[in-house]
């Protein structure tokens, strides 16, 4: 039996042709299509090597990619796009509102929050939609736009069909807390209701029937229990449970954040009110 204490996330098989490729902090997907390889993400910029290796021991050809597609507009997910579009000719996809903070128009990639420098602008080729939908051979990828952790957040619903075995992975596309502060918002000149906007888009989610929960963190969604799981022999990880519990614990955070902003209200107009 493996410990989950003593092991470090390495790249894995999560189903079928869907492997993580990421690291403790950040993850990336890696789907191995009849078109050609596709990548959810690109981490952090000290990613770069560690990325193109995992996709070798694979077995894979990091120039085989044909497409990358990002969950959001923080560096975080896409600080090594460029270089990977560059050295496979994939095409790039992330929402039209997202790209605005990748080709420089909005300053909003949370560089300077990490204490990272900003990196050269760029355009994606494909602005995303809601409801966009893209296949590659068997598998299908529709985008389902989720905004709150930044105004363009595409969540992906995947369809991997293996021979008519179908599997529906499911990844929200940002549910970080950081970048939904009132103090965040306001500093930033973003709208407050973003906050109602994620609930909304985790009541859009919660009516998608899905097997498998992937995460672009991996602590958000157990990604190294799942990981440890593959290694002590388990080859299904699906549960259809993951999901409702997911998005519930979700809802359940983003309320305690609105909750705890009313009641440090509360507090100040209340020592106002005092004074
Ligand atoms: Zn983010």
């Amino acid at each position: 039996m493996t410990n989950t204490q003593e092991i470090k996330l390495q790249p894995f098989q999560m189903h079928k042709n869907l492997y993580f490729i990421g690291n403790e902090d950040v993850s990336v997907h890696l789907i191995v299509t009849e078109e050609g390889l596709i990548l959810i993400d690109t981490g952090f910029p000290e990613m770069h090597d560690l990325i193109l290796n995992n996709i070798k021991s694979l077995g894979y050809d990091p120039k085989n990619i044909c497409a990358i597609f990002h969950s959001h507009g923080h560096l975080d997910h896409f600080a090594n796009t460029q270089d990977y579009a560059k050295l496979s000719g994939a095409k790039t996809y992330i929402s039209r509102i997202d790209n605005d903070i990748l080709n420089g128009k909005r300053d909003l990639s949370w560089a300077k929050e990490m204490g990272l420098k900003p990196l050269p602008f760029f355009d994606c080729d494909v602005l995303l939609e809601d409801g966009d939908t893209f296949t590659f051979g068997s598998t299908t990828i529709r985008c389902i736009h989720t905004p709150g952790h930044t105004e363009g957040v595409m969540s992906f619903i995947i369809t991997l069909d293996d021979n008519g075995d179908k599997c529906v992975v499911a990844m929200h596309g940002g549910i970080g807390l950081n970048s939904m502060t009132a103090e965040y918002l306001t500093q930033n000149g973003l709208p407050l209701d973003l906050r109602e906007k994620f609930k909304e888009g985790l009541k859009r989610l919660a009516l998608e029937d899905v097997d498998l929960l992937i995460g672009n963190h991996p602590e958000q969604t157990r990604t190294l229990k799942k990981m440890v799981k593959v290694l002590n022999g388990e080859t299904d990880l699906r549960n259809k449970a993951d999901w409702p519990e997911f998005l519930a614990w979700n809802k359940a955070r983003v309320d305690k954040l609105l909750k705890s902003e009313e009641e440090e209200k509360a507090k100040t107009d209340a020592g106002i009110a005092g004074v």
